[in-house]
């Protein structure tokens, strides 16, 4: 089965609404006539709606950075579902290291979001990584093992058909420390490997497993050509037009 690359931005806390459609409008032209893969953007929530619109016809979408897992109700200061994805977000980024690191998404809160997202018709794509200290204990496998069955907890095979997949490893993230495409492909195949015992075969072979972790314009193509992965979640070479655009076109 074929997995359409996915190459996403995560803007994190980066750009207005106007700066978002100004890149927009920078990369479209760039982007023109581009087939056989999906690209994507994870904007700040104030900027869904207008990038949402100025993304209209270009094929690239638009998608938040996270959400809560209630519909509406007394959260100050947090998302709903339902509201990113009227605002025009198709897809949500779940679990990402510095949510885990700095405001305490926790596994459990990871699984209670991915059901909201499913429920909500919204695409999650769920981040696991570990750290330099897991790493070189040589823990890689057995956190990577929990943060899968703890983030995925309660989810059926029948509600897996949009999920993704995001491997970054904390030390690889905004550092310019790369894992080499031998490791990610080893924790790539592992991770397919989880999805087969938690969700069957089909998930297996057909979610979509993103790196993320220093991919540049320089590095996607030599981990985009690794069997196990099948596209890029990218922090920093994604701020800009041309560099997010070179990933998104990695084999061309
Ligand atoms: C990220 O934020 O998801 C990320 C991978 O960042 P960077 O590409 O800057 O390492």
């Amino acid at each position: 089965m074929s997995r359409t690359p996915f190459l996403a931005g995560n803007w994190k806390m980066y750009k207005t609404g106007a700066e978002a459609v100004a890149f927009i409008e920078a990369a479209k032209p760039l982007l023109a006539g581009t087939s056989g893969r999906q690209a994507a953007l994870g904007v700040p929530f104030t900027a869904i709606g207008e990038a949402a619109t100025a993304a209209q016809g270009t094929g690239i979408l638009i998608g938040a950075q996270n959400v809560h897992w209630e519909k509406e109700g007394a959260f100050t200061g947090e998302i709903s579902v339902g509201m990113a994805k009227a605002a025009g977000a198709s897809f949500v980024i779940l679990g990402h290291s510095e949510r885990r690191q700095y405001f305490g998404d926790t596994d459990e809160w990871v699984a209670k979001k991915l059901a909201a997202a499913v429920d909500g018709g919204i695409v999650p794509v769920v981040c696991l990584g570990e750290s330099l200290a897991q790493r070189e204990s040589g823990d890689t496998f057995k956190v990577l093992g929990a943060q899968i069955r703890g983030s995925l907890a309660g989810l059926t095979a029948e509600r897996a058909a949009a999920l993704i997949l995001a491997y970054e490893p904390v030390w690889a993230i905004g550092t310019g420390k790369t894992a080499t495409k031998e490791q990610a492909q080893e924790v790539h195949a592992f991770l397919r490997g989880e999805l087969g015992t938690l969700l069957g075969d089909r998930a297996a072979s057909e979610t979509r497993i993103l790196y993320g972790g220093s991919v540049k314009p320089d590095n996607v193509k030599a981990l985009m050509g690794e069997p196990d992965i099948d596209g890029a979640l990218v922090g920093g070479a994604a701020l800009k037009p041309d560099s997010f655009v070179q990933i998104v076109k990695f084999d061309l």
